[in-house]
Order: C-alpha cells, then structure tokens, then sequence
C-alpha cells in the first residue's frame, strides 16, 4: 500500500467509493485520498474540456462575485502600487485570471499557471503570453528560477495535485527568502464534510486528496514552511451562480483557508 502522502503511515483505511473511485483514510492523520488516482487520460479528460465553464463564462455578475471572493483571499497582503521592483505574484492554478487581475490592481508583477486550456487562453488575452503558462504545475515551474516570487496563490488547486509533497517542496523552492504562500482549498474537517459524508460537494474525482487544518500544518512544516495564519471562510455565492455550478459540477461547501509563510 502507498503510504500516506502526509505522515508516512502505512496502513491506510479503505472510506468509500464514489462515482466508481475508492476514496481512503488515513486513521494517523485523517488525510483523505482516492487512491488509485484516476488515470492521466481520466483527468486530461475533466481539465481539457470547457473547463471554466461553469464559472458563469465572462459575465460581470460572476467576476464580480468571484473578485469578491478573491480580495477576501488576498486582503492581509499589502497595497505595493508604489513598490518599485513590483514585488512578483505567482498564481498556481490561475482558472481565468480573475485573482491576477485582483493581485495586479494592488500593485503586484503577476504570473499564473493553468492547465486548463481555455482559462489558459482568456489570461493571455488580458495578461500577455509571457504572463502564462499553459500546463501542470509539475511540468512548469521549471519555467523560473529559484527565488522568483515574492508570493506563491494556489486557490482550489493544492487538493488537485498528485503529489503535494513533491509541489511544496518546489513551491518552497520558487519563493524568495521571506516570501509567503497562500493556500486556499476545502476544509475535510468541517461540519458540512462531517453531515454530508460521501456526498460532500469537494469528492469530486479531480480533487485527489482532502485535507484538514490539522493536516495541512503536518505537510507545510515537513516541506519548510512555517504556518503564519489559517482561517476559515464562506465563499461568495449567488443564486444563479450557485445553480450554474451545482449542474455542472458541484463544488462548493465549506471553505477552508490557510496562510503560511
Ligand atoms: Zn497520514
């Protein structure tokens, strides 16, 4: 059995299976994970169509709302508009650009990664080619040097990842002395993942591991990182947007937030 990506454990507990996935649990740590993770053709599959979708496409009642969400995410960094070097932001998992757009009207030199072709392709349009890159995480980060960023964002992208260790690690690595992390992902521990169980809106194939607080604090400070604040927080909804994405793809439930430095 492939130990446990957090605390090594080896002796991990089958959970459930949902949609044809077996989910397990760690009774160590409570690290949550489908194991084995679905095929790369599987996941090309969910990330290479129209992904994006389902976040309502680019009308401004879902920007908004969706900018709404993002202040709130980036609210403790600072306003550096009058910064010169602009200190560098890398969003890892940039969707279509909205928090670089956030990131870029409090003053910072923003970056994104995007595997999903068409949130890919609306960056460039607003950002420039230079900007983005269109592709996994583990096949680009290699695109900058060490110490390149002064903050590394990854929203709802940290549970997609298929090893978390290994993406810390070079996370870490990317981030320049003193520079912070913000990791923004559902939270295993809360009471809508206690009531619901299995039909919890984040078991969704793509999310290939789920965390708690009390877990998450294990694997940053195993891979360097020292944790600076962790909160947790709603997401903003509306009606129509709610709709529009339980259809398609139901997702949101209970929010998790962790800060780390
Ligand atoms: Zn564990």
């Amino acid at each position: 059995m492939k130990e446990c990506q957090v605390c090594a454990n080896i002796e991990i507990k089958p959970l459930f299976i949902k949609d044809g996935f077996p989910y397990q649990r760690c009774p160590k740590c409570g690290l949550i994970r489908i194991e084995p993770q679905p095929a790369n053709e599987q996941l090309d599959a969910i990330y290479n169509g129209k992904y994006y979708d389902n976040w309502g496409g680019e009308e401004s009642v879902f920007i908004n709302m969706k900018k709404k969400t993002f202040f709130k995410i980036l609210e403790f960094l600072p306003n550096v508009k009058n910064e010169n070097p602009k200190p560098a932001l890398l969003d890892i998992g940039a969707a279509t650009g909205i928090l670089m757009e956030v990131a870029c009207e409090k003053g910072y030199d923003v970056y994104g990664i995007e595997a999903a072709k068409d949130g890919a392709k609306i960056i460039c349009e607003k950002f420039g080619q230079d900007k983005i890159v269109n592709g996994y995480f583990d096949e680009s980060f290699g695109k900058w040097q060490e110490g390149s960023f002064d903050i590394i964002v990854m929203c709802d992208f940290f549970e997609h990842v298929k090893n978390p260790k290994e993406v810390l690690k070079k996370t870490y690595a990317l981030l320049r002395q003193n520079g912070k992390l913000i990791l923004h992902l559902p939270d295993a521990g809360s009471m809508a993942r206690a009531i619901l169980k299995k039909r919890w809106t984040n078991f969704i194939p793509e999310h290939l591991f789920s965390f708690s607080q009390s877990n998450i604090k294990i694997i940053l400070k195993n891979t360097g990182f020292s944790i600076n604040m962790i909160k947790t927080e709603k997401k903003y909804l509306n009606v129509q947007y709610a709709q529009n994405v339980l259809h398609y793809y139901a997702k949101f439930g209970g929010g998790g937030v962790v800060f780390g430095i």
